[in-house]
């Protein structure tokens, strides 16, 4: 058989001695010398030494056992004529001076002293009637006696009574609280066995205490403002011991617990009390009121794990919102836009592959407020808060980095003075961050919108430490949206393009496209790049129809800009223009909404391209309606109108207010009234583009001269 012997295990050793005692089998006791362990191992303790002690038992295993209740001796007895208890040693029984009577059975005995004749059980002790013994006599009458010597002993050391109350917080946190009613002792006025198991005892201060003798009774939680302690009297042992032994178990009392106490009703309340209030201290549960109010407010039929994050939310909210106001100031982390460049993907096969980074970001940033509101909706919206800036703020510690590849090119102390917009957005987060469609919401309205992040806190926050984090720190905060991202991302773009790496690479580029574009007659490129043009308008000319029907919160539809692919295809084919000695293609004059090329192919087409109308004359009497000072290219419309028969189309009354119109323009060229009369730039390619004008524009009529 094998011990294992730990360092938990209960060991003193003041002697030198160490004693393992195993209560299981209660019989277990091995003593290891350890007389010698100083000259073994010095100053060394017992901790230090490697565990586990593996103890080798030799002895054979225990001869006692847990002794069965039907074999232990009857000892104790009632006297017949007084009722006290009495110990077979008694004098007065020895001496048979006395009647004794079974305390449980209530059956008279008969003492079996030593020294008489019985071989089967030698010990002395009381004896039943024949076959009369029932299993609890002898226990029973053990805990007579021990509630009699109780009483003998005077006292009894109650130990401290201890109450936990746990509250649950918002985010699901417990706070538990433990309030105690201090050990004491009582001097005991009178004990009285009420059963088999249970005693009544009288204390001096009159409370009567009832003392469950079993040592195994539960704690009850129900409150019935009784007393009841459990003391372990059970042990079959017990009804062998002596009056000394007893006494000596009652001064120490062991495993005396409480299963409820006078003042329960009363640390339990204090307790429920001081829980909640640490859950309110951690802003994880708010007043009655706070969630009457929140009540009457909440959508009926919540979801009961929704209503709780609403609910923590809602406090947070309110939290960040009164600390803001009283703050009336809030660290910001840095600013911080970076873009990158990729090299072209008709180079990746080269040799040059650098990637250009560039970074732009300001120093955190305390901002001071002058008004802090909260926006109360409640429901899928998180709240919102909404401050201003006290006064302009300007930031002029911006800085910028550049990166070529992955490694530091160079740091450049940007000149830029970045002026604050006015209005400061916060959010507060908890379970959830910010969705899509709230996002798409704060980029429309292009406000300054920081986060703050509270799930990393997770349950246990305290007011201070959210003070702290709100006004100092810039630990869980994100910008979300801020307006100068745009503006940084066109000058950092507008930096990369101007690059030598950049350059290098276009130059690459523009080579390795020439051989493409001069393979291809010029004609192929100006269809394709007519063709690119009137889509990238009339795709927008469609949106912008939406826009004007748009209707509910939902995104409004964006029209294609600079940055999108149909655009990248005008570009593109531009490009191709020029190589082939056709430059100007791209010039805005050229591309613009209601430029020269989408007029002259409205014209062409009898349609309206880039403008949402339906004939060629619609998009000529735009032209016919323009101002002054957007004349010059009017000759090239009246050549257009010629070139491609618009006339034939007409209704007469529009006829006539077309030769009106054309009237006034030949009148106006020929008085070589310069508002009329356009440049040379893009004659030779929009005859290119559009070849049945191009003898016509040819002729130079209402060109300027040449000033060259
Ligand atoms: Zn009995």
């Amino acid at each position: 058989m094998r011990f294992a012997l730990f360092k938990s295990a209960n060991v003193t050793n003041s002697d030198g001695k160490m004693m393992y005692s195993d209560r299981e089998s209660r019989c277990n006791m091995i003593t290891v010398d350890f007389s010698d362990f100083k000259s073994l191992y010095g100053n060394a303790t017992l901790e230090n030494l490697v565990t586990p002690w593996q103890v080798d038992i030799t002895d054979k295993p225990p001869a006692l056992r847990a002794p069965n209740v039907s074999n232990v001796p009857l000892k104790w007895a009632h006297d017949a004529l007084t009722g006290e208890p009495r110990y077979i040693h008694d004098r007065k029984v020895v001496d048979r001076l006395c009647s004794c009577i079974c305390p449980a059975c209530q059956l008279s005995l008969t003492p079996i002293l030593a020294g008489q004749l019985l071989r089967r059980d030698p010990t002395a002790h009381f004896r039943h009637p024949p076959g009369s013994q029932k299993d609890d006599c002898t226990i029973v009458a053990a805990r007579v006696a021990a509630t009699h010597l109780l009483l003998e002993y005077g006292f009894i050391d109650l130990p401290r009574r201890v109450i936990s109350r746990t509250a649950t917080g918002f985010s699901g946190q417990g706070y538990e609280i433990w309030v105690e009613e201090p050990a004491e002792r009582r001097m005991v006025r009178s004990a009285l066995l009420h059963d088999h198991v249970t005693a009544v005892l009288t204390l001096d201060n009159g409370r009567k205490l009832l003392a469950d003798l079993t040592g195994r009774r539960d704690l009850t939680s129900a409150f019935d403002d009784q007393a009841l302690v459990t003391i372990s009297l059970s042990d079959p042992e017990l009804a062998m011991l002596s009056p000394e032994e007893i006494r000596s178990r009652l001064r120490i009392l062991p495993d005396i617990r409480w299963c409820s106490h006078w003042n329960d009703r009363a640390l339990a309340t204090k307790a429920d009390a001081e829980s909640s209030q640490a859950a309110r201290d951690a802003l994880d549960d708010w007043s009655a009121d706070d969630e009457a109010d929140f009540r009457s407010r909440l959508t009926p039929g919540i979801d009961a794990e929704i209503a709780r994050n609403l609910r923590r939310e809602t406090l947070l909210h309110r939290e960040v919102k009164a600390i803001l106001e009283r703050e009336k100031r809030i660290t910001t982390p840095s600013l911080e836009v970076v873009v990158t460049r990729d090299p072209p993907e008709e180079l990746e096969m080269s040799w040059e592959e650098d990637t250009l980074r560039m970074d732009w970001c300001t120093a955190p940033k305390i901002l001071t407020l002058r008004d802090v509101q909260l926006e109360t909706r409640l429901g899928r919206i998180v709240p919102d808060v909404i401050a201003h800036l006290d006064g302009p703020h300007v930031d002029a510690d911006c800085h910028i980095e550049m990166w070529v590849s992955g490694s530091f090119d160079e740091g450049i102390e940007d000149s830029y003075a970045m002026t604050w917009p006015p209005t400061l957005l916060v959010e507060v987060t908890v379970t959830h961050g910010i969705d899509s469609e709230k996002l798409q919401r704060i980029r429309e309205l292009n406000l300054a919108t920081l986060e703050i992040d509270l799930s990393t806190l997770g349950g246990r926050v305290t007011l201070e430490g959210l003070r702290d984090l709100v006004v100092h720190q810039t630990i869980g905060k994100r910008w979300v949206h801020h307006p100068e991202f745009a503006i940084q991302q066109q000058r950092l773009n507008a930096e990369i393009d101007e690059h030598p790496v950049t350059r290098r690479n276009q130059e690459r580029l523009v080579e390795l496209k020439r051989q493409r574009w001069l393979t291809m007659p010029v004609a192929h490129w100006a269809d394709r790049y007519l063709e690119a043009l009137a889509g990238f308008h009339d795709a927008n000319a469609i949106i912008k129809r939406r826009q004007r029907q748009h209707q509910g919160d939902g995104p409004k539809p964006k029209l294609l800009g600079r940055d999108s692919d149909a655009w990248a295809l005008i570009t593109s084919e531009t490009e191709a223009l020029s190589a082939h000695g056709l430059p100007g293609a791209a010039h805005s004059s050229m591309v613009q909404e209601a430029g020269l090329v989408a007029r002259i192919l409205s014209i062409q087409r009898n349609t309206g391209v880039g403008y949402d109308l339906s004939s060629g004359y619609q998009v000529l009497n735009a032209i016919m309606l323009s101002g002054k000072g957007n004349k010059q290219w009017d000759t090239l419309y009246a050549i257009a109108v010629k070139a491609y028969d618009l006339e034939s189309h007409f209704t007469s009354d529009q006829t006539l207010r077309y030769k009106a119109w054309r009237k006034t323009l030949i009148e106006k060229v020929d008085a070589n009234d310069e508002a009329y009369m356009r440049p040379a730039t893009f004659d030779v390619v929009l005859s290119a583009l559009f070849p049945e004008m191009a003898e016509r524009i040819s002729k130079g009529y209402g060109r300027l001269p040449d000033r060259g």
